[in-house]
C-alpha cells in the first residue's frame, strides 16, 4: 500500500503521518460481493418516483443544509420528531462527525472489534483514544461484563448491530447495561437493521436513554449507496451537536430529493429485503454444507465464512469465476475468513458453486504443503 512522501510526512499533522492515501486497486468483476451492496436495483416504481423527483430539482441553489423535508419524512416513519434526526452524506459522515463532535484528545472510544473498521479510523483522524473489547474469538459475540465495564470509564461507545462483518445483532438488554454504565454516549449503528429480525432495533430504546444514538444508512436495504445518505436518530441536544459540527451542504439537493422519494416509496423496496433475508439462509445453510467451510449465522446482508487459504481462496474467485468477495485475513481476529454479500440468487448459487469446488482442493493443497499459505496483509478493496 502507498505511504505519504516524506516530504508530506513532514507537513501533515503528526497523528496523520501514518496514514495511507486510500486507493481501493478495484477490480472489475462479473459478480461482486464485496461491498455488501444491495445488489439489486432500486425497485422500478420507486426509481421512477426518483426521476421523476431529481428532474423536478434545480441545481443552481444551495441545499436546505438540514434537509428539513427528508428529516420530517423519516421522523414520521421512525415515530419521532423533527429533532431527533439529522442526516448526513453517508453513515460515514455521521461516524465521523459523531468523533468530532465528542472525541478527541483524552477522549476514549470504547470499539468492539472484530468490527466495522471506519470507526478507528475516525477515532485516529480525530485522536480519540480507543479501547478494545474483542468479542469472543468462537462465537464473535460481544463479552457482555467487560465490555459494560469499559463503558463505565469511556467517553464513547459504538455497537454495531447487526455487526459487519460477523453478522450477529446487539441484544437490547446489553444494549440497555452499556447505555446505563456509560457516563458519555453510545451509538448503535444499525447499517443493516432492515435485514434483521423485527424487535431488535435499538429505537425501542431510544425514549428511556438520552445517551443513545441509532446510525441509519440508505446504502444497504435502499440500493442508494452511490447516492450516499445516512441518518441518526437521537436526542434534540445530541442532534444539535451533530449539526453544529458537519459540513454545512454535505447533503446535496440531488441525493435529499432522491433519498426524500425512496424514503417515501419505502414499502416498494419490502420485497427484495425478504428475498435477501431467504437467500442469506440459502447461502449460511449451502456453505455450512461444504466441508471445511465455517459459517457464522447472519442478520445482514452478507455472510462471514472461514476456511483454509482464505486468501488464495478469494484470489482464485476473482481470476478464475470473476467473482470478488472481501477477504479479511489480515484483519486481527478474522484469520481465514472472507465475507460474502448476498446478492441475487444466480450470484449467489455462482459463489456457492465455486466454494464448493475451490475450497477442497486449497484444503488439499494446504495439507500437501505442511501449511497454509502466507495470508494477504494488505486491504485491496473498498473498506465498507
Ligand atoms: C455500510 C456501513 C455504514 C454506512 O455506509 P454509508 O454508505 O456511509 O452510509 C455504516 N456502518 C456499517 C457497519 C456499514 O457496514
Amino acid at each position: 500500500m502507498a505511504q505519504l512522501s516524506e516530504r508530506v510526512k513532514a507537513l501533515v499533522q503528526p497523528h496523520l503521518r501514518t496514514l495511507e492515501p486510500y486507493d481501493p486497486n478495484f477490480t472489475p468483476t462479473h459478480v461482486n460481493l464485496s461491498a455488501n451492496e444491495n445488489t439489486y436495483d432500486v425497485p422500478a416504481p420507486a426509481r421512477a418516483l426518483i426521476d421523476a423527483a431529481l428532474a423536478a430539482t434545480p441545481t443552481n441553489r444551495y441545499p436546505d443544509p438540514m434537509s428539513n423535508d427528508l428529516r420530517d419524512e423519516l421522523a414520521a416513519w421512525h415515530g419521532v420528531a423533527r429533532e431527533n434526526v439529522i442526516a448526513g452524506n453517508g453513515g460515514d459522515e455521521l461516524l465521523y462527525n459523531f468523533l468530532l463532535a465528542f472525541g478527541g484528545p483524552g477522549r476514549t472510544l470504547v470499539n468492539v472489534p472484530p468490527t466495522f473498521s471506519e470507526y478507528a479510523f475516525f477515532a485516529s483522524l480525530t485522536q480519540t483514544g480507543v479501547h478494545d473489547v474483542w468479542r469472543d474469538p468462537e462465537t464473535f459475540l460481544p463479552q457482555a461484563d467487560e465490555l459494560v465495564a469499559a463503558a463505565g470509564e469511556a467517553s464513547l461507545v459504538i455497537l454495531t448491530s447487526p455487526n459487519n462483518p460477523t453478522g450477529d445483532v446487539a441484544p437490547l438488554e446489553l444494549v440497555a447495561r452499556v447505555c446505563d454504565a456509560c457516563p458519555g454516549l453510545v451509538m448503535v449503528d444499525e447499517a443493516y437493521g432492515e435485514f434483521a429480525a423485527a424487535g431488535t432495533s435499538a429505537e425501542a430504546l431510544l425514549a428511556e436513554h438520552d445517551n443513545l444514538l441509532v446510525l441509519h444508512t440508505l446504502s444497504k436495504a435502499f440500493a442508494l449507496a452511490g447516492a450516499r445518505c445516512g441518518y441518526v436518530i437521537a436526542a434534540p441536544d445530541v442532534i444539535d451537536a451533530l449539526a453544529a459540527v458537519r459540513q454545512i451542504y454535505s447533503v446535496n439537493v440531488l441525493t435529499q430529493a432522491a433519498a426524500l422519494a425512496a424514503v417515501r416509496a419505502r414499502a416498494e423496496f419490502d420485497a427484495t429485503v425478504e428475498k435477501i433475508v431467504s437467500e442469506r439462509s440459502h447461502v449460511y445453510e449451502s456453505l455450512a454444507r461444504v466441508e471445511g467451510v465455517r459459517v457464522w449465522p447472519s442478520e445482514g446482508n452478507f455472510v462471514l465464512a472461514r476456511m483454509a487459504g482464505a486468501s488464495r481462496v478469494r484470489e482464485r474467485l476473482r481470476d478464475e469465476r470473476s467473482i470478488l468477495v472481501r477477504d479479511f485475513s489480515y484483519a486481527p481476529g478474522l484469520a481465514d475468513c472472507l465475507r460474502i454479500t448476498v446478492g441475487t440468487p444466480e450470484e449467489n448459487d455462482a459463489v456457492i458453486e465455486a466454494l464448493s469446488e475451490i475450497v477442497p482442493e486449497e484444503a488439499a493443497r494446504a495439507v500437501a504443503t505442511g501449511n497454509e499459505p502466507a495470508c494477504a496483509t494488505n486491504k485491496e478493496d473498498q473498506d465498507d
